[in-house]
This record gives C-alpha cells, sequence and structure tokens, in this order.
C-alpha cells in the first residue's frame, strides 16, 4: 500500500480499487493538500476537541455506567440510562432539561411536538429565517392547509426573511415581534434546501435577543439540525427557550439508529413531554431499547462532525476547482455541515448522485432516481448507501430537481470514504 511501499502511490491504489482516471484523483489528492496547507482544517479540529472534552466531561460527571444501556420494557418506568440520557443532553447543549426519545420518529416531529405543545388557537407563530424547512413549513400550514397543520387549528403564521446577503433582517424583527407579540419565533440555524448561509450561535443569539426586547412573552424555538457540534456553543447557550433536531444527524454521531430530541427550559420540556405521551405521564414513560448506540453516538459525535465538516471543505475544493459554484466557499466559516454544489443541468445532477451512491458501502449498486418525497413539494433525488436509512450525518446528497440543479451534500464520518465518493461523483459527471 502507499504507506508501506512509496512505489505504489495513493493515486495508484485509488486508480486500482475503483477504477477512477488519475487526473481526477489527481485533482482531489491537490485539494485535500491545499485545504490543509491553507490551515482550513484547524478550527474544524480545535471546535471538534472542545466538544469532545465537553461530552467526556459531562459522561464522567454523570457516572454513566454499563447498567445504563440495558434495555427497559412495557411503560418504562424508572428507566434510569433514558433519564441519564437526557441529563447528559441537557448538559452537552446548555439546557436545563432534555427529551431524548426513540418514540419521537425525526426532526420535524420533535419541532410538531413543540410546535403543537406550546400553541393555542389565536396564538401566532413569527419565522425569523424567512419560510422554515419544507416539512416545517407543512406542519404549519404554510400556503396550504393540510389535516393537521397548525393553520387547521387557528394558529396564525408571519415570517421575516433574510436580507440579500442572507443575514437576519433586525428592524423588521424587531418591529414584527413588537407589532404581532407572537407566542413563538422560530429559528433555523441551517439552510436547509435553501441557499442562505447557516447561521451563527452568535447570530442566533441576537436575534432571541431584538425578539424578546419587542415581546419579552414570545418564545424562542430553534431548530437546530445540521448545526449540532459545530460550534463549541449551542443555542441554549445564548437563551433559545427550545432546542430541538434529529439523532440521525450530528448528535447521533452516526451510530444512533432514530429519534429526536429536544433540549431547554424545564417547563417547556414538561409541556412537550405531555403532548408526547399524555398529561400526567410526561417524561416517566417510555420503553426505550438499545440504548447503548445513542451514548455512543453522542460520544462520538465530535468526531464523525469533524469528518463531514473536511469532507465538505474537500468538496467545496474540488468542485469548485472544477468550475461548479459552492457553497460555503472553502475559506468561509462553518456553522453547519452542509455543503452546496450548483450542477447547472438535471443530467449533471442525477449523474452526481449516482456517482455518489456507486461509491457507497451499502446499496452501492442501487440508481438513485427523481422521485416525489411526502413533505415536499418538488421531486427530490437522493443518495447515500448509508447503514441507517435516511441517516444524513453519513455521506449523503439530496436536491430538489429545479434550476439551477443545487445539491445538498452532508456528511461522511470518515474523509477516506467521503474522497472515494467525491471522486466517483466527479467522474460520472465527467463521462455524461
Ligand atoms: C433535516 C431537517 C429538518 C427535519 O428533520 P427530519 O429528521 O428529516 O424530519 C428540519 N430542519 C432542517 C434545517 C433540517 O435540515
Amino acid at each position: 500500500m502507499f504507506i508501506a511501499d512509496e512505489q505504489y502511490s495513493e493515486i495508484e491504489v485509488i486508480r486500482d480499487y475503483f477504477a477512477i482516471d488519475p487526473w481526477l484523483i489527481r485533482e482531489l489528492l491537490a485539494a485535500e493538500e491545499e485545504s490543509r496547507q491553507q490551515g482550513w482544517f484547524h478550527r474544524i479540529e480545535a471546535v471538534s476537541t472542545l466538544n469532545h472534552y465537553k461530552i467526556l466531561k459531562a459522561f464522567q460527571e454523570l457516572g454513566v455506567n454499563e447498567f445504563h444501556f440495558q434495555d427497559s420494557t412495557g411503560y418504562g418506568y424508572g428507566d434510569l440510562g433514558r433519564d441519564t440520557l437526557e441529563k447528559l443532553y441537557a448538559r452537552v447543549f446548555g439546557g436545563e432539561a432534555a427529551l431524548v426519545r426513540p418514540q419521537i420518529v425525526s426532526g420535524t416531529h420533535a419541532f410538531s411536538l413543540c410546535l403543537n405543545s406550546l400553541l393555542r388557537p389565536g396564538d401566532t407563530i413569527l419565522a425569523a429565517c424567512g419560510k422554515p424547512y419544507d416539512t416545517l413549513a407543512t406542519v404549519i400550514g404554510i400556503g396550504k392547509t393540510v389535516r393537521g397543520s397548525l393553520s387547521s387549528k387557528g394558529i396564525g403564521y408571519a415570517q421575516v426573511d433574510l436580507t440579500d446577503q442572507g443575514q437576519p433582517d433586525f428592524a423588521t424583527l424587531a418591529r414584527e415581534a413588537e407589532r404581532l407579540k407572537p407566542r413563538l419565533c422560530l429559528i433555523q440555524r441551517s439552510r436547509g434546501y435553501q441557499t442562505r448561509p447557516a447561521l451563527s450561535v452568535y447570530t442566533i443569539g441576537k436575534i432571541i435577543k431584538t425578539v424578546k426586547q419587542a415581546s419579552p412573552q414570545t418564545l424562542c424555538l430553534v431548530d437546530n439540525c445540521y448545526g449540532e457540534l459545530v460550534e463549541e456553543v449551542e443555542p441554549p447557550d445564548v437563551g433559545a427557550d427550545l432546542t430541538a433536531g434529529s439523532l440521525i444527524k450530528n448528535p447521533g454521531g452516526g451510530l444512533a439508529p432514530g429519534g429526536g430530541y429536544v433540549v431547554g427550559r424545564e417547563d417547556l420540556i414538561e409541556e412537550v413531554a405531555a403532548s408526547l405521551t399524555a398529561p400526567g405521564l410526561g417524561k416517566e414513560l417510555g420503553a426505550f431499547a438499545g440504548k447503548r448506540l445513542f451514548y455512543q453516538g453522542l460520544f462520538q459525535a465530535p468526531w464523525a462532525v469533524k469528518e463531514a465538516l473536511k469532507g465538505a471543505i474537500l468538496a467545496a475544493v474540488f468542485f469548485h476547482k472544477l468550475g461548479y459554484p459552492v457553497e460555503p466557499l472553502p475559506w468561509e466559516a462553518r456553522y453547519d455541515i452542509v455543503q452546496t454544489i450548483t450542477l447547472g443541468s438535471r443530467e449533471a445532477l442525477v449523474a452526481f448522485c449516482r456517482g455518489l451512491q456507486r461509491g457507497s458501502p451499502v446499496e452501492a449498486h442501487a440508481q438513485p432516481e427523481p422521485a416525489p418525497l411526502p413533505g415536499y413539494k418538488e421531486q427530490i433525488i437522493m443518495a447515500g448507501g448509508t447503514f441507517i436509512q435516511g441517516a444524513s450525518l453519513e455521506l449523503s446528497a439530496d436536491a430538489p430537481v429545479k434550476p439551477p440543479y443545487t445539491v445538498f451534500l452532508q456528511g461522511g464520518v470518515s474523509m477516506a470514504y467521503t474522497k472515494i465518493a467525491l471522486l466517483m461523483a466527479a467522474q460520472e459527471i465527467y463521462r455524461l
């Protein structure tokens, strides 16, 4: 191999194992070298180390032991492992309490629980970052009212768009919060399927301050998907009342097999728990099997997020050099794990996804096709041969099939694998 025997270089290994054109391999390895030389990986590695210290300390202080990993059954009364996992999340994210459950089926479900438990008819939601993520827009009932949506229950909605630079419009936010006195303000950290930048936790803190100054009773809920552990602080640290997300994204570390979390103020978590189970039952019930993977996933998450971020930078440098617009640019600060690449045509988009799929460890022989997906307006094409269905801390790509054919790439818990998948994606485009 290329380490033991300098006669056999990494280029040759990749070429021989994966049948990739050597010029593409050379481009990719040059992109990796440049990223290292320019120091673009440094900050990511430093943040990962800090987060790892924080998590290790929390494990030690809470006395995590093997007993906590045991399954509970039935009602799940007295499940100490479940309660300790929730304390761990509360500590790591800087909240008073948390719900971390396999019974929360996804991120969307976690947000839906928060919104449905906190809002009453006549209340208003104010979205601070323009239109929310597609599935959340459906939960709220923006544009059209589906059965069970908040708009069908008499809950109002207003939004303040981001500025042309993709930053919060603080003046309008202050004015709208003052005028509407919304019960809840929704703040989305990541870009989702939009070509806006992700927000730093610092900026989220400024939004919260602006809104609460104008309307002190307004609760701030942060959609934390794809942003967890990308920085050394989290939304509860800057005053978010509730923060929620998915366990098959960042905090699951690529190991948690499903579920969602909510962290924040204790009284609000109680309210959400009453919706998840039943009033009077709250957090005390809920059998939980396979807890070790949730613990281990959180423990490994800073590492996995770091690999994903480095893979995103590598993708940015590589595809930027090949002539495609990318966002963020390689040298820009990152506040989520998402990398967009604008491929310019339906054919290139489909080729990219097929190549990425071919480079996967699972279902490498599947052919991604554009298809409708519940909760989304456009057809979506998705690639990702992941161990856990739909897991997007594992390397995956999704794109709404519409101009300018921008693919959203995220995850990849090992850079070595990300390199091969990126090469296969590029090769598939060049073979068109
Ligand atoms: C993924 C995502 C969601 C929804 O999470 P699911 O687990 O897919 O339901 C919401 N908001 C953002 C920004 C996301 O990236």
